[in-house]
């Protein structure tokens, strides 16, 4: 365990070593193994220590087999004696804020509510715990979160120690450990005693603000997502930015967001209700327009027309209406825009199936389409002008009439 800095000083940044092996990776990453480390090998739900060995980075730091392989941009010289290292501090001290205010929220969640954790990750940039609860109140997470910032504000000693078996069995350990030798424990005055191969700071204060930010029921536990320390100013900053925006936008008091956002979502509501209906009314006026406009033919309207902006609701919407003003109609649309869109319609009073008519014009823009012999609809190519597309189908509709 001497070899291990971090565990003798979690503070340490900088230190010497030499190279005790230097090997190759399968998919040929440079590896080398030292005499000594204070990089913090991926391990206990904390992920590894970033740096450089004499200037070289270190991409991912794992324990295998006893052995700590730094694993290296490029590789050390051979004849190096002396490696010095360097640990990415910031990043350290982020995860020993994480992983601490991990312990302490585990242990409060333990402490009120006898809740048991059961899963950790450290992400990049929140943090989750699962907690043996199947239900979690607002109030409760309140008060879990209250708890572990007042162990925060006492700056309470952390002690993190190989402890003897007999030491082991006096502890009040919130969970078992993994290991059965070299047991470490993370001690946290007078509230918490897990085992933690992790690294620490020495008091409670530096974990910084705790802050719970949602939490949501997976299998039959909580899922809470937290951040701890800077990472608790850094999403507050983001937060307050988004609640700034908004509230500009909105020109209300923050505190008034989410009942002027709700008002305004009814007044949507109530706008795209009466939108609708005079475009409904929109739409008979136009109907009964084409249809006053519509010439007779073996006794039939025949509305044609062709569009630029309208989707292929609105061209059934407007079908519908005409059809429905006189039995004895047809309307024939095409709307064209990136591709050429058909709707024919006939009232209850023609005898012309408009499956048929659409079946028959389709091939003309290598076209997909279906429908009754009501109503039917179908899309194709422009390699014919939409007008061309309305005039064949009129023609056919014609001969089907006459015939008739
Ligand atoms: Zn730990």
């Amino acid at each position: 365990m001497k070899d291990k800095l971090y565990y003798e000083d979690p503070y340490k940044k900088e230190f010497t070593a030499s190279i005790l092996r230097q090997g190759t990776e399968r998919d040929g990453t440079p590896f080398v193994v030292l005499t000594q480390t204070a990089f913090y090998p991926t391990g206990g739900g904390q992920p590894c220590d970033l740096g450089t060995l004499s200037g070289i980075d270190v991409i991912d730091v794992e324990e295998i087999e006893g052995e700590i392989r730094h694993r290296l941009r490029g590789a050390l010289p051979e004849d190096k004696s002396e490696i010095a290292g360097k640990i990415d501090w910031q990043r350290r001290f982020d995860h020993m804020q994480q992983h601490t205010g991990q312990h302490i929220l585990s242990a409060a969640f333990e402490q009120l509510y006898d809740a048991a954790t059961v899963g950790f990750h450290l992400g990049r940039e929140t943090v989750t715990v699962d907690i043996a609860l199947p239900e979690l109140s607002r109030e409760q997470a309140e008060a879990v979160e209250q708890l572990a910032n007042s162990i925060v504000f006492e700056n309470r000693d952390i002690i993190a120690r190989f402890v003897e078996p007999q030491e082991l069995a006096q502890l009040p350990l919130r969970k078992p450990p993994s290991v059965s030798e070299n047991v470490r424990i993370v001690m946290i005055a007078d509230f918490d005693y897990s085992p933690c191969g992790g690294t620490h700071p020495s008091r409670t204060g530096e974990v910084g603000p705790i802050k719970i930010l949602t939490w949501e029921r997976y299998k039959n536990n909580n899922r809470i997502e937290f951040v701890c320390g800077a990472r608790t100013i850094r999403e507050m900053n983001k937060k307050q930015m988004i609640l700034r925006d908004a509230s500009r936008l909105l020109t209300s008091g923050e505190a008034e967001l989410a009942d002027n956002v709700t008002r305004l979502l009814t007044e949507r509501k109530e706008l795209e209700r009466s939108l609708l209906e005079a475009r409904g009314k929109l739409f008979e006026y136009e109907a009964g327009e084409l249809v006053e406009a519509a010439p007779l033919n073996a006794g039939i309207h025949l509305v044609t027309k062709t569009f630029t902006d309208r989707t292929m609701q609105d061209l059934q919407k407007l079908a519908n209406h005409v059809t429905s003003i006189k039995p004895n109609t047809v309307a024939l649309f095409a709307g064209y825009g990136d591709k050429t869109q058909l709707v024919f319609a006939r009232g209850s009073a023609v005898p012309i199936a408009m499956n048929n008519l659409l079946k028959e014009t389709l091939p003309l823009i290598d076209g997909k389409g279906g429908g009754n012999p009501n109503v039917a609809q179908g899309g194709g190519n422009m390699s014919v002008s939409a007008g061309d597309v309305v005039a064949y189908a009129e023609r056919i509709l014609k001969e089907s009439l006459s015939s008739n």
